[in-house]
């Protein structure tokens, strides 16, 4: 029979990949930290392999795995010299998932495995600690019947409430043994009442019990919404640990924690973590106890009074530093552990890759280079280039007006303002309405993914910096406050108290996740500072990749930071943007709404000298590089005027009267504007438009070389064509001005005439259209807009189907789709094939979307050209897909 299930202490392949693909990655970590000799409870993995036969046979073990984990069971027996159920020394073990990925608290986890109302007595003999059996016990009861058997956790958690306002005690640890009896009593009463059966006794029940259950945790809401979030394919599945119990809430020579071999907020390569004394695995993550710091050092600066583990327990954390160090030594990356002390011994329970901000990625990254850990090849390849985004973006402005209220752990950087609410349904709700939230919750629990997700940033009551809200908003990049206790919350009347003050549902707020600030109203932001390790990893990048990278845009100001992040030049000015302007409105609603062509002839001249501005700053900030300048695109109704006030505005400068105007209006109405009168469509209609444009730009380069600007080859580009004769007429309309203005100014003009491949034809017949181009753009939002016949702007309503679904994995318009793929794909052969020299690059958003470039690198484009602040996104992403290859 195939190998199903998997001690520890055997292994499954020599590839760490292939083992996480079998074993998930709990498994593969535990067994690896086995065989390194590291102090690991016994126990064993049951595949992910599993995961899927459990779903094809009606959600039941099969009855062959049962009698292969009884089997696996008996060797945990026989390394720990207890047995399970046994009424002398039972077996107590930890049941949890394990995915390829790790998935912070996604999945369900269940603990103390194998106690019953005798085995609790066999316990407490055992360990001459009453308390300590009651204790766990009673944990076990509130974890199986909460995962198991769905009865809610709040029955619990008020049971316990109840007794400890009577008891007149605060804490759980002042509850002693007669009170969990009594609360254990209680506990199986609720469960009896909520599900008509007793709680289970027998152990080898419970056991497969918590088995299906964590496999059933796969299909839950939070873990599909997770994977969506995350791009992890529904058929990977979990995988089961089984493992024996260490104890860290036997007393007070015992401990849990959580600890990353380096800082993973900004990356210090310092130990850093949290820890409980006499305390059980999720007390450290749920934050229902704030934990303590590790080391000495933290605990100081972060001016705490309870001693660090360093100073309460030195013998083991001598030893955890050390395991922590051969841990990185032998993963060759930061590592998140998860430890408990049972009895002074030290024991490892989890390793992973740690999640990280992006600031702290880049600088371990480069740091690791430097202790000789990594090459700078895996340094390039470490950073995820998405990731990048939340490093790159502002900070609070320290200038503006700040109005503190209270502070709170700063758990992920960033800072974000928006209106208060209180549950994550409504921050999803006001995010589908475009209303920035905070979402401020005593804890988060990952039943409140989605609203995280939806939030702009997070702030909560309680919990460390390792808890839930704290690892979920780092991976997100979401901005975190987390464990502010000066903030009092009251759901009920959903509000927030502070100092005096209440804070209500729906008022601004700004939390500052760098350094824990909760600010009253909205802040101003300032651009990120750009830190010496991100510029180096910039440079190695940049080394590697072949694909260079432009930017969109349009302004002087998004040209600059474009520059600043190391834009190689513009792939994209849309000259529609520069219309909008306020002052030049009118004119450009008079050129659309003049009735003859002198009328508008006379509009486009006021237009001139704004355009040739707007070049002349341009090409002066872009010294020498490449710009592509598109010809206006847009349907012309976008610009009309459409209050009374406007229309009358239009009215008296034209000199016509209302009435004749919104006639004007109504005729320029299009039913279907995306596929109406745009694009090259203008320029035939009305030729002296892309004139006037073509002229700006000569007269503009004219002016610069007369300034002594490095001189620039501007890229003439036609929008929306088609077919071979839209774009020969276009050409000959740009050539046809550049003499005109070479006449005129007596000068010779270089500059090159291209078009954009946005639409399916212009694809298919590319060998025709390039005989009139010297470039080629791919509009990737247009071509999926059309390739698809899916609206770009009222697609929202109906993707989230398409993807719940699975008809797409992820939306078109952010990620290259394969069958546009092909398009471009075709469209670059047949342009190459009729000129050999034509140069290839794409232009709509998918040119900052790590994924697409990897694609565009594939086929040998030679630009890819994207918003200013994903620059270093493509630049890093580039240099990825280079390095796949
Ligand atoms: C495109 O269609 O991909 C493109 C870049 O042009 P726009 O988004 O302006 O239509
Ligand atoms: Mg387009």
């Amino acid at each position: 029979m195939k190998k199903y299930i998997f001690n520890f202490k055997s292994k499954v392949s020599n590839k760490i990949n292939f083992s996480k693909n079998i074993l998930g990655g709990k498994g593969a970590n535990l067994s690896e930290m086995g065989r390194m000799g590291l102090p690991v409870p016994p126990g064993f993995t049951i595949s992910t392999e599993v995961c899927e036969l459990f779903y094809k046979n009606k959600k039941k073990i099969n009855y062959k795995i049962l009698g292969e984990i009884d089997k696996e069971l008996k060797n945990i027996e026989k390394d720990t010299g207890k047995k399970f159920g046994d009424l002398n020394n039972p077996l107590l073990v930890s049941v949890r998932s394990g995915a390829r990925v790790s998935m912070p608290g996604m999945m369900d986890t269940i603990l103390n495995l194998g106690l019953n109302d005798e085995t609790v007595h066999a316990l407490a003999n055992r360990t001459s600690n009453m308390r300590f059996a009651k204790d766990s016990y009673r944990r076990f009861i509130q974890m199986y019947s909460n995962v198991v058997l769905g009865v809610e956790n709040y029955n619990f958690e008020e049971l316990i409430e109840n007794y400890k306002l009577t008891k007149g005690v605060l804490l759980d640890t002042e509850l002693d043994e007669n009170d969990w009896d009594g609360l254990i009593k209680d506990f199986k009463n609720i469960v009896k009442k909520k599900t008509n059966k007793e709680f289970p006794q027998n152990v080898r029940e419970q056991l497969f019990g918590a088995i299906s259950a964590v496999f059933l945790s796969w299909e839950s809401h939070r873990a599909k919404v997770y994977r969506k979030l995350n791009q992890i394919p529904s058929e990977w599945g979990t995988a089961v640990n089984v493992q024996s119990m260490v104890f860290g809430n036997m007393g007070n020579d015992c401990a849990t924690g959580v600890v990353f071999t380096r800082n993973p907020s900004n990356g210090n390569h310092q130990i850093y973590g949290e820890y409980l004394i006499n305390a059980q695995g999720e007390d450290v993550v749920a934050g229902t106890r704030t934990p303590q710091h590790i080391t000495k050092k933290a605990r100081i600066a972060s001016n705490e009074s309870l001693p660090s583990m360093e100073e309460s327990m030195p013998i083991a954390y001598k030893e955890l530093k050390k395991i922590l160090h051969k841990l990185e030594k032998h993963y060759k990356d930061m590592q998140d552990v998860e430890f408990t002390i049972e009895n002074k011994k030290l024991w490892m329970l989890q390793t992973r890759s740690g999640k990280r901000t992006a600031k702290s990625a880049v600088k371990i990254a480069v740091d690791m280079v430097k202790e000789n850990l990594i090459s700078k090849k895996e340094a390039v390849l470490r950073v995820e280039p998405n990731s990048l985004d939340t490093l790159l973006h502002p900070t609070l402005d320290e200038k503006s007006n700040i109005e503190i209220i209270a502070k709170g752990l700063p758990a992920s950087p960033g800072a974000a303002s928006g209106k208060v609410v209180f549950t994550s349904d409504d921050a999803e709700r006001l995010n589908a309405s475009m209303q920035n939230t905070i979402l401020v919750r005593v804890e988060t629990s990952p039943e409140d993914i989605h609203g995280m997700h939806a939030a702009k940033g997070i702030l909560t009551a309680r919990g460390g910096m390792t808890s839930h809200a704290a690892v979920v908003a780092r991976g997100m990049g979401r901005p975190c406050v987390s464990g502010s206790s000066e903030i009092e919350i009251d759901y009920e009347k959903k509000l927030f108290k502070v100092q005096d003050r209440e804070i209500k549902e729906g008022d601004l707020i700004t939390i500052d996740g760098s350094t824990g600030r909760i600010i009253l109203g909205e802040v101003k932001t300032v651009k990120p500072e750009i830190s010496g390790e991100f510029s180096k990893l910039m440079n190695w990048a940049d080394n590697y990749r072949k694909l260079k990278i432009r930017t969109n845009s349009e302004t002087p100001l998004d040209s600059k930071i474009a520059r600043d992040f190391g834009a190689e030049g513009i792939g994209l000015c849309r000259t529609e943007h520069m219309f909008f302007d306020e002052e030049r409105i009118l004119s450009v609603r008079e050129m659309i709404l003049s009735k003859t062509k002198d009328d508008r002839l006379l509009a486009l001249s006021k237009l001139l000298p704004h355009q040739k501005k707007d070049f002349i700053d341009i090409f002066k900030i872009m010294n020498g590089l490449p710009v592509t300048v598109r010809l206006l695109d847009p349907p012309l109704h976008e610009f009309l005027p459409r209050t009374d006030k406007e229309i009358s505005e239009v009215a008296s400068s034209l000199n016509i009267p209302i009435k004749e105007l919104k006639v004007r209006i109504t005729e320029l109405h299009e039913q279907n504007p995306m596929l109406g009168h745009r694009g090259c469509r203008l320029g035939i209609s009305f030729p002296e438009i892309y004139e006037m444009q073509c002229r700006a730009i000569f007269e503009a380069l004219v002016q610069c070389k007369k300034q002594k600007v490095k001189s620039i080859i501007p890229e003439i580009m036609i929008p929306l064509v088609s077919t071979e004769a839209e774009i020969k007429i276009m050409k000959d309309l740009v050539i046809r001005t550049a003499k005109q203005v070479e006449s005129e100014k007596k000068i010779k003009l270089n500059f090159l005439v291209g078009t954009m491949i946005e639409l399916p034809r212009a694809a298919i017949k590319a060998n025709d259209i390039a005989k009139h181009a010297e470039f080629f753009s791919f509009g990737t939002n247009d071509l999926t807009q059309t390739t698809f016949g899916i609206s770009r702007d009222d697609s929202g309503k109906f993707l989230n189907d398409y993807i719940e679904n699975k008809i797409f994995d992820i939306d078109p318009f952010v990620s290259i789709d394969e069958g546009v793929a092909d398009l471009i794909d075709i469209a670059s052969e047949k342009g190459r094939s009729q000129n050999k020299k034509i140069k290839l690059g794409i232009c709509g958003e998918h040119g900052g979307d790590p994924k697409s470039i990897e694609f565009c690198a594939k086929i040998g484009l030679n630009y890819v050209s994207c918003s200013p602040y994903r620059v270093p996104v493509a630049r890093l992403a580039a240099a990825q897909a280079q390095l796949k290859k």
